[in-house]
């Protein structure tokens, strides 16, 4: 993510463009339109209608195609497109309105009498100070308009000071006048400017601040998956895909804790394969580890109740928590893992018991009490499992 902390100078130039237009459009014509309808008023008395009419109608048309020419400019987004035309074509309706007022004005020197004339003169001034609100989007736009427009006819004004009583003041005062507004112009324009890049700066940063944002969420969830992931690989034995010795801690704390407030009972079976080292030295380890898979298969089998615990302890030892099985109930899961195991008959020449695979298994049965935890249960039970073994093996023996 690239954050930029200034508006692109091309950004900027074409909202600047939008903005004129988007503003000026109606001003523009609104404001010439009263020009216009005031200069036929002003004219009407002093010279032809129809030299009047035919003015203002080339007026009027020029008024239309700029307004045409922004209102397309807007919709087709050519302020985006081809900003650099767009301007151009602005700056030449400025300077071509500009023109026609100057003209009109020097025109009307010698055609009306000088009060009309000077009433005239402010009409311009209106219009051009009027202009300035919505035009400083564009600087040179304004500038340009004002170069056409007031700053000629000051110049003529001063060429002409013999013509009228106060033609060499009115050249000074519009001169100096010119110069006002366009300082104007130049502060308000860097404002403007100012205005725009901030905004855009808020709704950049605001954005990019959402797309972090959003991004940290990602990150967050791909974390938690991962540790979920993390903590199911730590507690799940590789081989047999059973929980693990890890598995069993965790889960015989919880079901030792759960009995305990609920004074229930909380059975424990221990699970050996008898000669096993037998078998791997018979069949070899990889023939042992599919032992040790098929073993796993056959305790899910037998460990078929909500909450019951199946998990490989340690080598070829596996672990039964039976939370809730009284003493019977848990040695009906061990007989009926001893039948399953031996209905496998898979073959175990070296073994002393059988000719197939057998299991020793310990049971214990506890009420769990404050005093004991996890570990004495499992010391416990292995003792009952040892005493399996010595019952002759393929036996269960309980605690
Ligand atoms: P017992 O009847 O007294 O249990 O005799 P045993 O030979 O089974 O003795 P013990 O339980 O001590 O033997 C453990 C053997 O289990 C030793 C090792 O070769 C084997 N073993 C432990 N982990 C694995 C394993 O992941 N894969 C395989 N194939 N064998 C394993
Ligand atoms: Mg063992
Ligand atoms: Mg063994």
């Amino acid at each position: 993510m690239i954050y930029q902390r200034h508006i692109p100078r091309e950004e900027l130039f074409s909202s600047q463009l939008e903005m004129l237009m988007q503003n000026g459009r109606l001003a523009t014509v609104s404001a010439n339109l009263v020009g216009v309808a005031a200069t036929v008023l002003i004219f009407w008395p002093f010279m032809q209608l129809s030299t009047i009419l035919l003015w203002a109608a080339a007026f009027l048309i020029l008024l239309l195609l700029r307004s045409l020419q922004m209102s397309n400019a807007l919709v087709e987004r050519r302020y985006q497109t081809k900003p650099g035309r767009v301007y151009w074509q602005l700056i030449i309706g400025a300077a071509l309105t500009g023109v026609v007022w100057s003209t009109v004005y020097i025109f009307a020197a010698s055609h009306v009498p000088v009060t009309m004339q000077y009433v005239f003169l402010l009409l311009i001034v209106m219009i051009t100070a009027f202009s300035l609100g919505f035009s400083v989007a564009i600087r040179e736009y304004f500038v340009v308009y004002v170069f056409t427009s007031l700053w000629p006819i000051a110049w003529w004004s001063l060429a002409h000071y013999w013509e009228q009583p106060y033609n060499m003041l009115i050249g000074l005062v519009l001169l100096a006048f010119c110069a006002l507004l366009i300082y104007v112009c130049d502060q308000t324009y860097k404002s403007f400017r100012n205005m725009i890049s901030m905004t855009w700066e808020r709704e950049h940063i605001a954005q990019e601040l959402g797309d972090l944002t959003s991004s940290l969420r990602d990150r967050n969830r791909q974390l938690r998956d991962a540790r979920r992931q993390l903590t199911d690989l730590a507690n799940v034995d590789e081989l047999t895909g059973l929980g693990n010795r890890r598995l069993v801690n965790s889960a015989l704390q919880e079901e030792m804790n759960r009995a305990r407030r609920s004074g229930g009972e909380l059975s424990l079976i221990l699970l050996d394969v008898d000669y096993f080292k037998n078998y791997n030295d018979t069949y070899g380890h990889t023939a042992g580890d599919t032992v040790l898979q098929k073993l796993a298969d056959l305790m899910q089998r037998a460990a078929t109740r909500a909450g019951e615990v199946v998990a490989r302890y340690g080598g070829e030892e596996f672990i039964l928590v039976l939370p809730g099985a009284s003493a019977d109930s848990a040695m009906r899961t061990a007989s009926r893992l001893r039948d399953l195991v031996n209905e496998e008959r898979i073959p175990h020449e070296t073994s002393q018991v059988e000719q197939y695979i057998t299991v020793s298994q310990g049971v214990l049965t506890v009420q769990p009490n404050s005093e004991m935890d996890p570990t004495d249960l499992v010391k416990r039970v292995d003792k009952a499992l040892y005493q399996a073994k010595d019952d002759g093996r393929n036996a269960i023996a309980v605690a």
